[in-house]
């Protein structure tokens, strides 16, 4: 057999601009079921009440309506989502971060005074008409897009504000600029940038991570192993949650929750395997079906991935014995993988597809697996994308617009290539891998580029057309 031919990658393709994400902007806490579809709805419900009591008085006086117009897939899925409550709490003055637990869900139930916005000398109480399902196919940039309008009695229009929720609950708006962040002592934007870094200074990826999130956003060590802490104690808190849930998920599609079952076979089983395996897949639905419920979850990277890290996770703590320094590593670890993917190709189903929410999910998790257990840089970034090239091409199609069927069990799949993926990375000769995460982020991203709309958080194909018909 001959040789396979030697390859030289690219290098013009490879220089990319510098990450700039933080650690928490990845790893934030908030209601499910959807990053895009809640999380950021919601920050924009906020991010327009603020624009509105900054408005004059004499503007704000004239104001009589407003509404929030979703468009893209947030107007296609945005009723299975939650997408119009989660747009409700965020203008009644609520912050994803510190929202009570029955929130968004039940934002109708909540008291008329707690669902009243002033707009200067009026005041209007916030209800479903305040949002309205716009067109499919927009002229926006990103498909998840929302407006807001205020207008005056006569409908001039007092104040607009055009949203784009880019994946994993990030928000811009129209004219947003990046945020002016610090200098990184070790800037990359590529995997190989990256991995450059820790051998030349002989440094491990989370000592990089800390280091630049660090420079980026001004805060000390010790605070941001806080904050970390905070968010994996959150993590943990939504697998202990759903392991303790029963009964139906919200919406029509009679969906139960099974975490609670599968976790008790699994304690029942008298193989060790059947037992490892089956806590691994009762962790991943614990966390997924909190999020369907709309409960509050870390995206990692998004909400409807957020099984797949915390399944990990939970293994990595209650049965592989890791301990609290080791976690909170493998966690930047897995914030790199987060950040390449998201930089250069995208982290929302409405983008690139499931690929690049469990896809990167389980590469995430594959990474935080391979630095807990200690292995060299090379070790995590093949790792992870063992995990991420076995997710090219999913498709993102759940049924009824909720993230439920295939979402659910989708995260347990994500959790167990993880594993499979640093147990094969860690077996080879880490210089013999022929696959380079940054292939596989620019595979995904060219992949969900071509990708068909109807396969991206639309609701219009794959099994969530397939599933009414059969
Ligand atoms: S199919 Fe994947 S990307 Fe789409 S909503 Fe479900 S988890 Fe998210």
């Amino acid at each position: 057999m001959p040789e396979p031919a030697s390859r030289t990658p690219d290098s013009s393709r490879l220089e990319r601009p510098p990450v700039e994400t933080s650690i928490f902007e990845l790893f934030k806490a908030g209601p499910g079921p959807s990053s895009s579809h809640t999380i950021a709805p919601m920050r924009a419900g906020l991010d327009f009440r603020a624009l509105i009591d900054a408005l004059p008085p004499e503007v704000k006086n004239r104001a009589y309506s407003l509404k929030m117009r979703l468009l893209g897939s947030l107007s296609a899925t945005g009723r299975g989502h939650g997408t119009p409550l989660a747009v409700l709490t965020g203008l009644a003055g609520f912050t994803p971060r510190a929202c009570p637990e029955d929130l968004p869900a039940g934002f109708p139930d909540l008291p008329a005074e707690r669902r009243t916005l002033r707009l200067g000398e009026n005041s209007i109480v916030l209800d479903t008409d305040n949002v309205l399902f716009g067109e499919i196919d927009h002229p926006y940039p990103y498909s998840n897009t929302l407006v807001g309008e205020l207008r005056d009695v006569n409908g001039a229009l007092l104040l607009e504000r055009v949203y784009f929720s880019v994946g994993g609950g990030f928000l811009q708006w129209a004219g947003w600029e990046p945020p002016k962040r610090g200098q990184q002592p070790f800037p990359y934007g590529t995997a190989a940038a990256l991995r450059a870094h820790a051998e030349e200074n002989d440094l491990s990826i989370p000592d990089i991570v800390m280091s630049n999130e660090m420079a980026l956003t001004g805060r000390t060590r010790q605070e941001i192993q806080h904050d970390l802490d905070e968010a994996i104690e959150i993590m943990r808190n939504s697998v202990q949650r759903g392991l303790r849930r029963e009964g139906l998920l919200p919406g029509p599609l009679g969906v139960y929750r099974k975490a609670m079952q599968l976790a008790r076979k699994a304690d029942a089983s008298d193989s060790s395997l059947n037992r490892f395996l089956g806590l691994l897949n009762a962790y991943a639905f614990a966390v997924a079906e909190e999020n369907a419920a709309g409960g509050i979850i870390i995206t990692a990277p998004t909400c409807g991935s957020a099984g797949v890290m915390a399944a990990v996770l939970t293994i990595m703590e209650g049965y592989l014995g890791f301990g609290p320094e080791a976690v909170r590593e493998s966690f930047l670890a897995a914030a790199s993988v987060g950040f390449l993917a998201r930089h250069n190709a995208g982290i929302a189903g409405a983008e690139v597809g499931c690929q690049g929410e469990v896809g990167v999910a389980s590469a995430m998790a594959a990474a935080m697996l391979a630095q807990a257990r200690g292995f060299a840089p090379r070790v995590v970034e093949n790792a992870a994308e063992v995990a991420l090239e076995h997710h090219l091409g999913l498709t993102c199609d759940p049924v009824g617009g909720y993230v439920q069927i295939p979402c659910i069990e989708r995260n347990a799949m994500g959790a167990l290539k993880a594993y499979n993926a640093c147990l094969v990375a860690s077996a080879e000769e880490p210089g013999k891998h022929r696959v380079s995460l940054d292939a596989a982020i620019m595979a995904m991203g060219e992949t969900g580029h071509d990708m068909n709309a109807k396969y991206k958080e639309t609701a219009g194909g794959g099994l969530a057309a397939s599933w009414f018909v059969c």
